[in-house]
């Protein structure tokens, strides 16, 4: 099947023929070919990929987007009597206040400006302002903008005092090397159609074992409970409470076999940096600007400023799609921007492609 355009966006994304290609068949959600074939091996390589020993980490599949998953995680790490601490600089930093308050958590929001990075300062200064804090949740890659958060600054900030670190890795995870273990990350959340390249349908949390088994009893929604999911996965050899997506599901099996042929998490974050440095190297060269600096800009997606006033985005976006890509609005309120992601199946060969056709409609 051909594709009907390149999707320049941050997930879902485009998704490599083969890995479409691996959805073509159906799959029994409780028969051992799938549990133990397929959902099993998975688990085992989320934990490989990331370098993780299986005596202290473990993993969960959970249905639904992303969002889930930070729900289900928060819903199920923060009890009544715990204080959240949100660093946020972003949308999905928020989001996850707009979580706490649907569970009427206990919890401080520090908000940034959506230029600004979470760095270790603000972590501190945070935890100093606000005693008592249990828990600290942050954005890794904020996908709002592209910023890539200072985690380890936050990580050193915190080590040592207990605190359980809840980290969104959605569109960093696998695309981006994170040490998961040195960092002592407690949960790292991460979705099927971002960087390894899947299609939508289900996320995952990579876990500290202990901090898993901790969470029992403490979920307050039914579908959302990480421990009930996780203990029905391990009991069950990969069985899933609830129908699992199980086209999606064989099509991330396909796509983890691709991310291991390419050389893994490093091969990977090699060619999503290259991918963006020949899209702003390029864009720069036709007179758009950035909206962040340098160095604060992950490899993930980049948000460009409009280029003059009268700029018509809507018009730039269906000359575009016309030519067979597809970029993304933009998402903050200070600037007009769009954003243009360098995530999927995307090689510096598409992004020389897609410069040519901007550089025609423009
Ligand atoms: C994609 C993404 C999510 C999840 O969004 P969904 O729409 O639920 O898939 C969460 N956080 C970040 C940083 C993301 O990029």
């Amino acid at each position: 099947m051909e594709r009907n355009y390149l999707l320049l966006t941050p997930g879902p994304l485009s998704t490599s023929e083969s890995v479409r290609h691996a959805m073509l068949q159906d799959w029994c959600t409780w028969d051992k070919d799938y549990n133990e074939g397929i959902v099993t091996p998975l688990r085992h390589d989320l934990l490989a990929i990331a370098g993780l020993d299986e005596a202290d980490y473990t993993t969960v599949l959970l249905q639904g987007s992303g969002t889930y998953c930070v729900e289900a995680t928060i819903g199920a790490t923060v009890r009544p009597e715990d204080k959240l601490l949100i660093l946020a600089n972003g949308a999905y930093g928020k989001r996850m206040a707009q979580i706490a308050d649907y569970y009427k958590l206990n919890y401080v929001l520090v908000s940034l400006g959506e230029t600004e990075l979470v760095t270790g300062e603000v972590a501190r200064k945070a935890l100093e302002a606000n005693p008592g804090v249990t828990h600290l949740s942050m954005v890794h890659s904020e996908t709002t903008t592209g910023l890539l958060n200072p985690i380890e600054e936050v990580a050193e900030v915190i080590r040592g005092r207990g605190i359980t670190f809840i980290v969104d890795a959605m569109s960093s995870f696998a695309g981006v090397p994170i040490d998961i273990k040195g960092l002592g990350i407690d949960f790292l959340v991460s979705s099927a159609n971002k960087c390894i390249q899947g299609v939508p349908g289900f996320g995952f949390i990579i876990a500290k074992k202990d901090k898993m088994l901790a969470t029992k009893g403490n979920a307050r929604s039914l579908s959302l409970d990480i421990y009930a999911q996780w203990e029905t996965m391990e009991k069950g050899h990969g069985k899933w409470r609830f129908t699992s997506p199980t086209h999606v599901v064989r099509a991330f099996y396909q796509a983890m076999q691709e991310l291991k042929e390419e050389g893994g998490i490093e091969a990977r974050h090699r060619r999503y940096v290259e991918n963006h440095r020949t899209l702003v190297d390029g864009m720069r060269a036709l007179g758009f600007q950035t909206l962040l600096s340098d160095d604060k800009q992950g490899c993930i997606i980049t948000s460009f400023l409009y280029p003059s006033a009268d700029f018509d985005f809507a018009d730039f976006y269906n000359k575009l799609k016309g030519k067979g890509f597809v970029i993304y609005p933009g998402k903050i309120s200070d600037a007009d921007t769009f954003r243009i992601g360098n995530i999927g199946d995307i090689y510096p060969s598409d992004i020389k492609a897609l410069l040519e056709a901007i550089r025609e409609v423009r």
